[in-house]
């Protein structure tokens, strides 16, 4: 990243929302779950799979439980009714996990055994360190209950990672990525290199382990060692898969599925664009081109 587009990466809580939102545009499906469902088909038409992500975390009021509860739900029937090859992420977070933590299991509990019954599937996103513990909590409570519809998330950049890759339950489905917040050195990495490599550790470790894992980059050298180890240890197509950001390396995107690997994108939609926007611009290397471009292009809507 250039020193201008880092500096804008950093100021970016002061670009006002509704250039945020032009930008970031690409990210995102839409704000409804109609949106969603053409995104994902188009997805589907293209060989591709998706995971629905419907917007919003950090939910301190009870009631915003119960509405995240039932939105996720309406996008599990969509999926079912549309056919659609998708499967679904949460973020436990929007699911009260701050303010209760049983409530919170209960309710991704309710989601999940739909999701079983439908033979769907639920992924735990992970987010910032305070949540790592409670998350693979509910995971290793979710797992037996639910088995092959829940998984989980593991950071790269977390220091703890390889020990609790220990922890998991026996056939696990953990989506590997670097992780995107803002940590302390104590307890994770900030060196790329160092990153990377911790990646490529944890991406055999869970192997090792015999997980199912779904490998979440748009990094070509992480893609490349991946491939290195797909080959060396002769994986079957099915036993994992890549996955990808809406918006994010469309050309790799394409190079990846053309060799014959299974791909899924991930694809938020709704109303809370806000948070999961500024994370992705904040991670686009040509952020700077991206802003000051879109204040020149005439606006559509
Ligand atoms: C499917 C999926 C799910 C994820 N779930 C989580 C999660 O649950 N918890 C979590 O902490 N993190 C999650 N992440 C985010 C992840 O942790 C990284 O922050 C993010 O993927 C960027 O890391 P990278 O591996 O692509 O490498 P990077 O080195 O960041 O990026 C590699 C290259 O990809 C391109 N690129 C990356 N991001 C952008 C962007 N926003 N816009 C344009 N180009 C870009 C650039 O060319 C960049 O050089 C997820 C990522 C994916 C793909």
């Amino acid at each position: 990243m250039s020193a201008i587009d880092q500096i804008l990466a950093r100021s970016l809580p002061l670009v006002p929302k509704p250039i945020v939102r032009r930008v970031s545009r690409r990210y995102i499906a839409g704000d409804t779950l109609r949106e969603a469902v053409q995104t994902v088909r188009e997805l589907n038409g293209f060989g591709l799979m998706a995971t629905l992500d419907v917007l919003g975390e950090s939910v301190t009021d009870r009631s915003l439980v119960e509405a995240a509860a039932r939105e996720y739900e309406e996008a599990l029937r969509a999926i079912i009714q549309a056919r659609l090859d998708s499967n679904l992420s949460v973020k436990p977070t929007q699911f009260g996990m701050k303010i209760d933590f049983d409530l919170c299991l209960a309710k991704i509990r309710g989601l999940a055994r739909q999701a079983r019954e439908a033979g769907s599937f639920l992924r735990l996103d992970m987010e910032d360190s305070s949540c790592t513990s409670p998350t693979l909590d509910l995971y290793r409570r979710l797992a037996p209950e639910c088995p092959g519809a829940v998984g989980v998330v593991l950071q790269a950049y977390m220091r703890r990672s390889l020990n609790d890759v220990k922890e998991l339950p026996d056939q696990a489905n953990v989506r590997l990525c670097k992780g995107i917040y803002i940590e302390p050195p104590e307890i994770a990495y900030r060196d790329r290199a160092l990153v990377n490599k911790n990646f490529v550790h944890l991406l055999e470790a869970l192997l090792d382990r015999g997980a199912y894992v779904g490998i979440a980059t748009h990094d070509e050298e992480l893609v490349w060692e991946a491939y290195r180890i797909i080959e060396r240890r002769q994986l079957a197509p099915a036993s994992y898969e890549f996955q990808m950001l809406l918006g994010v390396a469309e050309p790799l995107r394409r190079r990846i599925r053309g060799d014959g690997h299974r791909l899924r994108v991930y694809v938020p939609f709704g109303a809370h664009w806000y948070a999961y926007s500024l994370r992705r611009l904040k991670e686009n290397p040509r952020i700077a081109g991206y802003i000051l471009s879109s204040l020149f292009r005439p606006r559509t809507s």
